[in-house]
């Protein structure tokens, strides 16, 4: 299920997955300008996560962040 607020982001280990970035924010997670703190579904962890363009990603990162999608975890 996607929807316009699906965002890539990268956390500050370095996974790349899928959240929902809200204009309102989330109950889920703490907003902190452009990054927010939230849980990593790749590494399982909590962490600074900051949105990512897209278009700076390779193919194969963009089907990595594609298949991980913190929707499916929290
Ligand atoms: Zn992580």
């Amino acid at each position: 299920m996607s929807s316009r607020f699906d965002t890539i982001v990268r956390c500050s280990a370095g996974h790349l997955f899928t959240t929902k970035w809200m204009p309102l924010g989330s109950f889920k997670a703490i907003r902190l300008g452009r990054r927010r703190y939230q849980r990593c579904p790749v590494g399982h962890h909590w962490a600074i996560v900051r949105k990512v363009a897209p278009d700076t990603l390779t193919p194969e990162e963009r089907e990595t962040a594609a298949r991980t999608h913190d929707t499916s975890v929290i």
